[in-house]
């Protein structure tokens, strides 16, 4: 055998550079299913499906395609053990891969594996390096702008398209009174023989893993994802700037478009979803919100993710230690924001950023939870968690575990917020405005107790200022009152 093309789980475009120049004739694919991807962390099940799912129905395309694939159903073991045994076994002349999105599975396979770039993505690792040479600090917003000039995306002879890069002051809207009414439900994808074998296989053999597969109903294939950005392009994109932040009770999916997944198991190119959004008939505040997550935040993460591991993984500026609440794998409790986003992530492995960063984030940030724990729940609970994109979302964004190289400041926030932007608070037993007594909001609580305990740290962070100026105004005794309690709320989880 002339070459050998390894094509992992979240590799698959049949377009990466690791195809490139190949041969039916002399060279072959080599994929796996092997069990230690979905327990090295733990794993919600609907995560491990669709990886599996999706592998599969790639494996079948390229076989009708006349590719010869030597593909290992899921076994026990590591991808490094069954590849060397293989290699041994099949002889090729060269072993050619893309780059893995994984630092703990690059760092397996590189002894074996010629890796070529991995050209899913539109800024390359050596393009990003070059960005932040001789930065102290990165921002989005100035990476962001270079994306849009390199690669012209809403730009008009050099200037952005509207006169302005950013239009995040528009893209802050809460519903009303009413809610979100008129909801344009989103495209589902019923299993086929493929997934429903999966499904049951992942039932069986991953029973105690989080999370349900009831609902399971993500695209799989490149034509599915194409499918699912389409209706999310003609349905959800005219509204999804000004609600982007926004969120309700039992509404999981509101204007988000549910691509991530997809996207980040390659069966749809992040190319596509700008240019389709660029063109679309919808506000310019809406395209331009959607394009940044993509152009610039994927982006953006993945460039910071391989500048700093592998010790990027080790931040804890903040010294944070307490445990993972238990309710964060089980929805139990009082707190109803927490129970619906932690409930709503593990039936179906999803919930949207600011679920993501203002709840469940927020919570483990106020509280003091150690980073490296939370950044293991958001890599097993999700059904879109891959590592590059997960870690400095956790570790950097919402965790400030990185002292502030990815976030300016830490998104730390009262109940308030959340009763600003979501229907929430209505429906708990909590006072959103309350940090002391019965009805006190467990996050206002935490947060007070956050800048008492971290004061000294974050008074050297300008954007900090303001927040720690009302600290002033706390008697004493009501500071004695809140760390007391935030005290108690940790010892009960
Ligand atoms: P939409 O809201 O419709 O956004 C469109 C697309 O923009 C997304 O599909 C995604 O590809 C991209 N995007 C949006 N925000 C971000 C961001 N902050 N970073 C990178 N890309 C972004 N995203 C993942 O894909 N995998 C993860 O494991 C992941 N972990 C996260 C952990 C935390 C703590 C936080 C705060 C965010 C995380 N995100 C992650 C980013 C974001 O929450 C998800 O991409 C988004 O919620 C996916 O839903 P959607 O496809 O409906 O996105
Ligand atoms: Fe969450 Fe506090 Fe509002 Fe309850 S009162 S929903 S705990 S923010």
């Amino acid at each position: 055998m002339r070459h050998l093309i390894v094509v992992l789980g979240d590799q698959l475009n049949r377009d990466s550079a690791a195809f490139d120049k190949f041969d039916p004739a002399k060279d072959a694919v080599w994929m796996a299913e092997v069990t230690e991807e979905s327990t090295h962390v733990w794993s919600h099940k609907a995560r491990i499906a669709l990886f599996l799912s999706a592998m599969r129905h790639f494996r079948d395309a390229l076989r009708e395609e006349g590719i010869r694939v030597h593909y290992r159903e899921l076994s026990e073991g590591s991808l490094a053990d069954f590849l060397k045994r293989d290699i041994a076994k099949l002889k090729p002349q060269r072993v050619i891969a893309a780059e893995p999105g994984d630092y703990r599975v690059r760092d397996s396979l590189a002894p074996m594996i010629e890796f070529v770039e991995d050209r899913h993505f539109l800024c390359s690792t050596a393009e990003f390096r070059e960005h932040a040479r001789g930065r102290k600090q990165l921002r989005m917003e100035f990476f962001y702008r270079e994306m849009r000039r390199r690669h012209e995306v809403l730009m008009d002879g050099g200037q952005p398209v509207g006169g302005q890069w950013n239009f995040d002051h528009e893209n802050r809207g809460a519903f009303g009174k009413a809610g979100p009414l008129g909801l344009p439900a989103p495209r589902r994808f019923q299993a086929d023989a493929i997934t429903k074998k999966v499904i049951g296989l992942v039932g069986k053999k991953f029973a105690k893993h989080p999370g349900s597969l009831e609902d399971f109903d993500w695209p799989v294939t490149p034509g599915e994802a194409l499918d699912a950005l389409d209706d999310f392009i003609a349905h959800r994109l005219p509204l999804f700037g000004q609600y982007q932040d926004a969120m309700w009770t039992a509404e999981p999916w509101l204007y988000h478009s549910r691509i991530s997944a997809a996207m980040n198991l390659k069966l749809l190119n992040p190319r596509d979803a700008i240019r389709a959004a660029e063109k679309a008939d919808a506000p310019l505040a809406a395209r331009e919100g959607f394009i940044r997550q993509i152009l610039g935040w994927r982006e953006y993460v993945r460039g910071v993710y391989w500048l700093r591991m592998p010790e990027y993984v080790e931040g804890n500026a903040l010294d944070a230690h307490a445990r993972l609440p238990k309710f964060y794998w089980t929805a139990e409790t009082d707190m109803a924001c927490l129970r619906e986003a932690i409930g709503q992530t593990l039936r179906y492995g999803y919930a949207h950023h600011i679920q993501r960063l203002m709840v469940t984030g927020l919570y483990a940030l106020v509280a003091g939870v150690d980073p490296r724990q939370v950044h293991e729940w958001y890599l097993a609970v999700y059904v879109d968690a891959v590592e590059w994109v997960e870690l400095p979302n956790t570790i950097g964004m919402s965790q400030f575990a990185d002292g502030g190289y990815l976030a300016s400041k830490p998104y730390a926030a009262t109940g308030k917020y959340i009763a600003r932007m979501s229907n929430y608070c209505a429906g708990c037993r909590y006072d959103p405005a309350e940090s002391t007594g019965e009805r006190a909001c467990p996050i206002t609580t935490h947060y007070w107790d956050f800048l008492i305990r971290n004061e000294a740290k974050l008074k050297k962070i300008p954007r900090m200022e303001m927040q720690l100026r009302n600290l002033v105004r706390i008697a004493p005794a009501k500071k004695k009152a809140i760390r007391e309690r935030a005290q108690e709320l940790r010892d009960a989880h």
